[in-house]
């Protein structure tokens, strides 16, 4: 019969606790001390992505609002790019690029996007989804 310290499935050199730190005892795989430590590793985890996925999701949403605000009712309208900045407009946050009718690229916000114009004019669109 093999001791401890030869048989690795038995290994007793601790290793510490994925979640918490503390000497993990048992089997040389074993990566938490017991199901909570395992599942509030894993909690924490979700909550991590969740909190990066709602950052960018609040900058998108708030994107889309002011290129609706900024076009009401109208299914399109010419706005200084100065305005979209003043209103909170953040460029690096679209959703995706569609091209539009006259064969440019229309930077989107879910079914709202922009394109430039030339210079500081820009033109605000609803788009078919
Ligand atoms: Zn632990």
């Amino acid at each position: 019969m093999k001791s401890v310290m030869e048989n690795p499935i038995l290994h007793n050199n601790a290793h510490p606790c994925r979640f918490c730190g503390k000497p993990v005892r048992g089997r040389s795989d074993k990566l938490y001390c017991d199901v909570t430590c395992k599942n509030g590793f894993h909690n924490l985890a979700q909550r991590e992505d969740r909190r990066d996925v709602q950052h960018i999701d609040r900058i998108l949403k708030h994107n889309r609002k002011v290129l609706k605000s900024i076009l009401g009712t109208r299914p399109k309208a010419k706005v200084h790019k100065a305005e979209l900045i003043r209103r909170g407009l953040q460029f690096d946050f679209h959703t995706h690029v569609q091209m539009h009718a006259k064969r440019e690229n229309v930077t989107c916000c879910y079914e709202y996007g922009y394109l430039s114009l030339g210079g500081e004019k820009t033109l605000v669109v609803k788009i078919k989804v």
